[in-house]
């Protein structure tokens, strides 16, 4: 499938998105929220749910969160169009029982019927490394794994490499969960600096915990 293809694929995604009913979070949005980046980006991050921003203007990590993890991103000498962002409901989930509450988490059911989405996006983009953001986007993929256990760790399934961080929201009142973002996206620049080979994921994994020059990656 050449570029253009992927591009039509997903903008064609994006518009079902829009007219999607699967579950009940369309009733109470104002838009969908797909994704966006490169259609052929090496990396996907998968967060958790577009929050009131991200609704509003129908575009993912926009607020807040989203400025910190633009921040993040610098440290691994990224910027926010090199990659693809999304998240595993496409749909601001703001309603608890028919009474407002804000940025609620998604249910499983809801996870389960955004699932579709999320695979093709998946496929079509066929990224090399895909970035959980957050503990729901890790239970999407490795349910029942704790992200306490695994942040900051690559893992090789599927023929792909899953990096697991907290969600940039999580850490935007809590300096220490801060430092822990800061700290778990310098060992993915480890692991994106050198080209990634097939022959050796287990070595590069492992050298994770002893990135070579933490002092040279403090950027901010
Ligand atoms: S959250 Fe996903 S499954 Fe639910 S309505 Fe939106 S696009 Fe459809």
């Amino acid at each position: 499938m050449t570029t253009g293809d992927v591009t039509a694929e997903l903008q064609r995604l994006a518009e079902e998105v829009q007219g999607c009913t699967r579950c009940d979070l369309y009733r109470d949005a104002s838009h969908g929220v797909p994704g966006e980046g490169p259609p052929d980006s090496n990396i996907l991050l998968v967060g958790e749910a577009p929050g009131r921003n991200e609704d509003r203007q129908g575009r993912p990590f926009v607020g807040a969160a989203g400025q910190f993890l633009e921040q993040l991103l610098a440290l691994a000498g990224l910027r926010r169009s090199d990659v693809y962002i999304t998240n595993v409901v496409k749909h601001w989930p703001n309603q608890d029982n028919g009474r407002y509450r804000e940025n609620r988490a998604p249910e499983p059911a809801e996870i389960l019927a955004c699932r579709p989405f999320l695979d093709r996006q998946i496929r079509l983009i066929d990224p090399r490394v895909i970035v959980t953001l957050g503990r729901f986007s890790l239970a999407t993929f490795f349910p029942g794994v704790r992200i306490s256990d695994v942040h900051g760790q690559v893992r090789e399934h599927d023929g792909r490499f899953f990096f697991h961080m907290y969600h940039p929201a999580a850490a935007l009142h809590q300096q220490s969960l801060r430092d822990t973002l800061m700290s778990d996206m310098r060992k993915l620049t480890e692991f994106l600096r050198e080209p990634l080979t097939e022959e050796q994921p287990e070595a590069r994994v492992q050298e994770l915990d002893n990135p070579a020059d933490p002092e040279q990656l403090t950027l901010f």
